[in-house]
């Protein structure tokens, strides 16, 4: 089980269960809602994600022309995860809102070619110019988590 909170504390949730994948993203949407270098999401099922105090504010945002729904806390803004209605069952969870980072590491960078010039990627960590699919970025889990 791991837990999570947002910068101001007042939300908590727990993550019982385990990632399907986990990336870092380094396109232009991502960059800005970050307001930094890239985004770091981690696939999971919606069901192993359960908030345990403060409440969720839901926004409906249109990124790379898919319609999404952006959850943040109500207090200070931080996002916790994003859903859309094309993938129904799954969201994509941003890891740095957990309170220990230490057991996950991106197995992929996408959207390289919009990647800042002054990140350096390792060259053993599988890069992608664009947006590959889903189940190759699962895939590419599941390998790792067996290696
Ligand atoms: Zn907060
Ligand atoms: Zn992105």
């Amino acid at each position: 089980m791991y837990s999570g909170s947002c910068e101001c504390k007042s939300v908590r949730y727990q993550f019982q269960g385990e990632p399907l994948t986990c990336y870092a993203c380094h396109c232009t949407d991502c960059q800005t809602s970050s307001g930094s270098a890239f985004g770091l999401s981690m696939i999971v099922n919606d069901k192993d994600v359960e908030v345990t105090e403060g409440d969720i504010s839901v926004n409906t945002i249109d990124t790379n022309g898919i319609k999404v729904q952006k959850h943040y806390c109500a207090q200070c803004g931080t996002s916790f995860w994003f859903s859309a209605d094309e993938y129904p069952g799954i969201m994509a969870l941003k890891p740095g809102t957990f309170d220990d980072t230490s057991w996950f590491k991106p197995i992929a960078h996408l959207w390289v070619r919009s990647a800042q010039s002054w990140v350096m990627l390792d060259k053993f960590t599988p890069q992608y110019e664009k947006q590959p699919e889903i189940s190759e970025l699962i895939d590419l889990w599941a390998k790792k988590k067996n290696a």
